[in-house]
């Protein structure tokens, strides 16, 4: 199988997993593990933030920042087709009381002038908005940069506020690999920071979330009130430590893949390609079978996509690169998507 759903699918490899073996341990809920430490220590330091935190996933890193960040009966700022809005089940509702306010960006990104005009006047009975959150890459846009220089001008507006901003950097290095630019430098301003251990970097479990130490001290209640603590996690921090020393860089080679995929695809007939800046690519089904069906005819053939869209653009596939890819699958997925669709391959 060629396994394109999403680089969550990676699994560890052979000197990760003697990484996680050999991994010196103890009870990290009474502090004790000196891996889960050294990775807090290691992670803080490459994004150039005071303090870092482990936490079993994405969404509790996003989850634990807002409820670090806000009181209940504030207003978060979230683009449309974002994470934390889409994926992660209201839980700013459940857990921190608070609503978002939904931009609807440009393929994902939302500019400065619109945040500018959905914060929230002080008058006694609006919401006040206590966070904005930011996606880079962003998922639902395929794997969009979003622009340093944009990102920067929210950072300004909403600090002049005195309102927060989060970045969802689950991604992140993605977004450092392609443009060239430090992964710290790209984070630079962000008051918190999550970033995905379990994705293109290759762990089997973890993320970690970044910022001020004293909100990380806060972070790390919240963590524990989610039920997120967790005892000899050495073991799979010391697959997180092991991913930051050896798997950055290789994200360039997902990269080229995904665009090699995704140029590909744009010669097959009926397909409607989204340039890939990292390593989603997505794409429309103009003419031929909806994504659902695709996928199901795909993975007979031995490829796994995913319909994307989140339920409402049932013709839109994605298809996500990682180190369980080659070249020679792409190769192969190409061929196959052409002989699904009853095309000649370009
Ligand atoms: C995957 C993802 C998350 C959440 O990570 P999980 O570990 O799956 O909870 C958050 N944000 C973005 C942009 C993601 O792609």
């Amino acid at each position: 199988m060629i396994d394109l759903r999403s680089d969550t699918v990676t699994l560890p490899t052979a000197a990760m997993r003697q990484a996680m073996m050999m991994a010196e341990v103890g009870d990290d809920v009474y502090g004790e593990d000196p891996t889960v430490r050294r990775l807090e220590e290691r992670a803080a330091a490459f994004l150039g933030k005071e303090a870092a935190l482990f936490v079993p996933s994405g969404t509790m890193g996003n989850q634990i920042a807002i409820a670090c960040h806000t009181r209940p009966g504030q207003e978060v700022i979230v683009e449309a087709d974002s994470h934390i809005y889409n994926v992660e089940l209201a839980t700013m509702a459940r857990f921190s009381g608070v609503q978002p306010r939904v931009l609807v960006g440009e393929r994902g990104i939302f500019t400065a002038h619109q945040v500018s005009s959905a914060i929230r006047p002080d008058i006694y009975y609006l919401a006040p908005t206590g966070l904005v959150c930011l996606e880079n890459t962003h998922n639902g846009a395929g794997g969009r940069i979003w622009p340093l220089a944009g990102a920067r001008e929210i950072l300004d507006l909403a600090h002049g506020r005195g309102i927060p901003v989060h970045l969802d950097g689950a991604r992140v290095f993605n977004a450092a690999v392609a443009t060239g630019i430090p992964a710290r430098e790209l984070v630079a301003g962000f008051d918190s920071v999550m970033f995905c251990l379990s994705k293109g970097l290759g762990c089997p479990v973890g993320s970690i979330l970044c910022g001020p130490r004293e909100f990380i001290a806060e972070a790390r209640r919240a963590r524990k009130a989610l039920g997120g603590g967790m005892r000899q996690a050495g073991i799979l921090a010391a697959a997180g430590l092991y991913a930051l020393d050896h798997h950055v860089d290789r994200l360039a080679e997902d990269q080229a893949h995904a665009r090699l995929l995704a140029a590909g695809l744009s010669e097959i007939e009926g397909l409607s390609v989204w340039p890939p800046e990292t390593n989603i690519v997505i794409f429309e089904i103009e003419r031929g079978p909806d994504a659902a069906t695709l996928c199901r005819g795909l993975a007979a053939r031995g490829v796994l996509a995913s319909p994307a869209g989140a339920g409402t653009s049932p013709r839109r596939v994605r298809m996500v690169t990682h180190l369980g890819v080659s070249r020679p699958d792409i190769e192969r997925t190409l061929d196959l998507v052409a002989r699904e669709l009853g095309t000649a391959a370009a």
